[in-house]
This record gives C-alpha cells, structure tokens and sequence, in this order.
C-alpha cells in the first residue's frame, strides 16, 4: 500500500470529485452524428489536470472537436505497459425522466447523479486521478504507466479507438489494458461475485433486402409481395436456435448464474436471464423492418436488418462471409436466393487468455476489500472500445472495483438510463483499484 488511508481522502475529496464533476458537466453527447460528441472539452478539463502535475499529453483530433487524450508516465525500459483507458463521451440523456437534472454531477443521497456516472466517467475519472498520483509520488512501480482518454466509444470508436489503433498502434499499443466494464456484483446462493470481462461477442448488422412484384393490393392472390418474404425471414431468424457454448468461460457463468444447476433460465431475474444467454449463444435480433409505400400497392421490395452477435463455433474463422452463410443457412435456399446482404457492421469476437497473472491480481485487491467475494470472468454480448485492442493481441480486463452496492441489476438499470449514478463508496473503491493494481510485481 503505498497510500495512506488519509492520503486516498485527501486524494479522493480534492482531486477525484471535482474532476469527476467537471467530466459529467462537460457533456460530451454522442448522438452518432459526426460534429457530436465534443469530447475537446473534457480532453481540455483532464489536460489541464494532469498538467498541473507536470505530465504533458498527446492529442488527436480527426473530426473537429472530437479529441481524445494520450498520457504517458516517464518511461523505464524493460518494463511492460499498462495502459487505464477510459471514454470521455457519454450517451444522450432526457432531463424530465430523471430525479436530478442529467449533467449537473449533483452530490445528493451518498450519491453522484449524472449522465456517463457509470459509463464510464468514474474509470475516466479514477484512472486520471491514479496515475497523476502514482506521478506525483514518483512510485516505483513494475510497470510504465499510460493513460487514455477516448472520443466516440458510444458510436462504435470511429473517431477515437479505431481512428488510434489503425493509424497510430505503435503510439498507443501497451501489454495490458483496464478498461469497462465489470466490477458489478452477482449475489445469490452461491455467494458473493464480482464481474471481470474477459471476453466480447462478435457483432455483425446486416441488411437484407428483398425483390417482389407491385400490383394492386385488391389482387393479392399468388402475389410476389417482398414484404412476406421479410416476414417469414423475421420468424426464422428469430426462432433459430444456437447450440449453448461449451466454453469453460461460459461453463462457469452459467454455475454461477443458476447457482450450480439449482436454477433454470426462466427462475432468474429477465435482465440476468439475457447477460447469461447472450454470453452462451450466438443471437440474431432482426430490429428493422422496412417495406411498402401504399396501402393499395402490393410492395415490390422489403429490407430487413439484423443485429447479430457471434460466437466463433457458429462462424468459424469469423469473417462477415461465414456470418451470411449462417444467415443463408437458417433462410433455407428458396429465401436466402433472391435476399441480397449488406454488411453495415462487423467486428469479430476478441477474448483475454485466462492465464494472465493480472487476474489474480485483481482477485487478490478484491478479496482484500471483500473477503467473501470471487472473481467471475465474463463474455459479454456488447462491445466496448477494448476490443480495438484485443483483436490486435493485447489481454484487455473490463473491470474496476465498485462498493457492493453496485449489483449487477443497478449497473444494468443506470447504464445508458435515467437517474444513472455512483454511490460515493463505489467511487472510492473505483480509486482504490487503481491506485493499487500496478503495486507489485508486473507479470
Ligand atoms: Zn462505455
């Protein structure tokens, strides 16, 4: 422990808060459009932060406005890297659904309000406040220290994650990442748990588009109407049922999960019920239906769009050309014939060895707080802007540790929600954590 308990107050009233504070205020909405986001004012808010430390940053802007910040403590060679990434953009928020206005970081119940509390400005926050202190202290530590504070994680990393790691890998490439999203708690019969990402579904959005012949909409008898053929394509996509992973990271969420076979699916909560499947199941969600212009006019094209999340052992190779043989497979070849596929999006699935000396780590800092709990290492069925990393070979951890008032129900309630917030405890354990992490040995 190289910080004393009033020096993690100290640290923890007079920097993490205000600066936490400021991140919520500057709101940097992501909408998805190209001139949102403005991330320029929090790269602004954590430049001028960590510069009054003396640590001097790197910038990228390449949309006005959409900067995301690089901070790299001095280096010692032969050392591995660390890097704590964060984002800095939030999703948008609606003031009249909440209890306390969105962006206005208001300290109220033992609690911070605000958009992006949990996703993820208290790691942002966290990890900024860590490695300045790590800084200022001149710790020795095992491992150099980076930092990365990132634009557009909430529209797929266009403008941040992606934009860095295809055109400057050597800049921000590191031995080990920390990033979201975990550190909630899974409690039941079994026990106490708190959840570490290890591991991201492939994503895959199609579009599906289907020809037929307008006519009048009195003759429909033997018609060729393209919006029946997305139809009957909604049902067999959506009924399609994939083989349950027999991965051991599955294996053991789904122990956890239904408390060792004592439960089934349908006796958990819905919420915890979908984390589970999702993580043991390749999904195919069609959530777009489009077709037809006229009550009278029988539709001569129809287009369907598909969210889809994969499991290698449904697409071997995870490339999108095995994902439409998927698809073409469960339409059966009189549909898949005349349907013509568009990829809109795809990524493939990325997972952290398991093997990693940094989980123990992590299991080590939790049992020291909670000494009933157990790290639980998770698939999750969305992406975080650490895949960027992972598929380029990098072990990422999605984690950080929160108070255990944070179960797995209110971080999946306040994530992207209404009246989104951190308990104080939470965030003060969000600092401990990285405060502590790179004390000891580095792998
Ligand atoms: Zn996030």
């Amino acid at each position: 422990m190289i910080f004393s308990a009033e020096e993690r107050e100290e640290l923890f009233t007079r920097e993490l808060i205000p600066l936490f504070q400021e991140l919520i205020r500057n709101a940097c909405i992501n909408d998805g459009r190209v001139d949102s986001g403005q991330e320029v004012k929090s790269a602004n808010t954590l430049q001028a932060y960590l510069g009054r430390l003396g640590l001097e940053c790197r910038r990228w802007e390449p949309q006005p406005g959409r900067v995301s910040l690089m901070c790299d403590l001095p280096q010692k060679s032969g050392r591995p890297t660390l890097c704590y990434m964060g984002h800095t953009d939030v999703v948008p928020a609606r003031a009249e659904d909440w209890k306390h206005p969105p962006f206005a970081a208001m300290i109220e119940e033992e609690q911070v309000w605000g958009r992006g509390t949990v996703d993820m400005l208290c790691w942002t926050a966290a990890q900024a406040v860590a490695i300045a202190a790590h800084h200022k202290k001149r710790s020795e530590l095992a491992w150099n220290l980076k930092y990365l504070a990132l634009a557009d994680e909430e529209s797929a990393g266009t403008w941040g994650a992606r934009y860095l790691t295809e055109n400057f890998w050597a800049d921000v490439a590191c031995d080990l990442m920390i990033t979201e999203l975990g550190g909630f708690y899974l409690e039941n019969g079994l026990g106490l748990c708190s959840l570490i990402t290890v591991a991201e579904k492939g994503v895959c959005w199609l579009r599906l588009s289907w020809k037929g012949t307008s006519g009048h909409g009195s003759l429909p008898y033997k018609s060729d109407n393209a919006i029946l053929k997305a139809a009957e394509a909604v049902q067999l996509l959506s009924r399609w049922d994939s083989l349950e992973s027999q991965d051991p990271v599955y294996l053991q969420m789904k122990r956890a999960f239904l408390e060792d076979g004592k439960l089934g699916l349908d006796d958990i909560d819905r919420g915890l019920a979908a984390f589970l499947h999702t993580a043991g199941h390749t999904t195919l969600s069609p959530n777009i239906l489009a077709g037809g212009t006229k009550a009278n006019l029988i539709p001569d094209r129809a287009q369907l769009t598909v969210d889809i999340r994969f499991l290698e052992q449904d697409c071997p190779g995870g490339t999108p050309a095995n994902v439409i043989k998927l698809v073409q497979r469960i339409l059966g070849p009189r549909l898949a014939e005349d349907c013509n596929i568009e990829v809109l999006d795809f990524f493939p699935p990325t997972h952290t060895n398991l093997e990693i000396p940094a989980l123990g780590r992590i299991a080590q800092i939790l049992e020291s707080h909670y000494p009933q709990a157990k790290l639980l290492a998770c698939r999750i069925g969305g992406v975080t802007d650490g895949r960027f990393w992972r598929s380029r070979g990098v072990p990422v951890l999605g984690f950080t540790l929160f108070h255990t008032d944070m179960g797995i129900q209110d971080y999946s309630e306040r994530i992207h929600s209404a009246n989104e917030r951190i308990s104080l405890s939470s965030l003060a354990r969000c600092l401990d954590f990285f405060l502590d992490f790179p004390v000891g040995e580095a792998p």
